[in-house]
């Protein structure tokens, strides 16, 4: 491959997280509403990845999943990955198989990545309160009395409110 084909690809691929990411937070793609590893309501999806160890001849392998979030999406990524990089080449078999895990485990990095994280989840329900947040600040009301009606209303932390009214204060 030459050096422009990898920015080609890594164009394509960073369209496809900023893209996918989009949809999601608009609701056009849906993402399944909690993560089975750590239980938190945040947007989640099927991911599966490989581990593999190659021995001369022979190899092992096993496999974890299931919905998860955007971060523990990616640590079981690493976790999986960082052995399969290391110990996965070892084996006449193992060398061949381990592109092809090594392939799929990147390729479902690529669609953890596509979830949002819980900032931007935070900021998007925040931008749906747009007006109503303008409102309040023109109706002069109390600063904390609007951080606790958007806290109700959107779920966002108080730190990721004090920062969007920062920003919506500004416009
Ligand atoms: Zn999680």
């Amino acid at each position: 491959m030459h050096g422009r084909d990898f920015i080609a690809l890594a164009v394509i691929v960073i369209a496809t997280i900023v893209g996918v990411r989009f949809a999601r937070l608009k609701g056009w793609l849906k993402s399944a509403p909690r993560c089975q590893a750590c239980g938190r309501s945040e947007p989640s999806t099927t991911l599966r990845f490989f581990k593999n160890t190659g021995m001369i001849i022979m190899f092992s392998w096993e496999t974890q999943g299931g919905t998860l979030c955007r971060s523990c999406g990616l640590d079981l990524f690493l976790r999986m990955t960082g052995h399969t990089v290391v110990f996965g080449w070892w084996g006449m078999i193992s060398f061949f198989v381990n592109w092809a895990f090594l392939a799929n485990n990147l390729g479902n990095a690529v669609w953890a990545l596509t979830l949002p994280g819980q900032a931007a989840v935070a900021t998007g329900a925040l931008d749906g309160h747009r007006e109503y947040a303008l409102n309040l600040i023109a109706a002069k009301k109390d600063h904390a009395d609007i951080v606790y009606v958007l806290r109700q209303q959107t779920g966002a932390s108080a730190e990721a409110i004090e920062a969007w009214l920062k920003t919506l204060r500004r416009q």
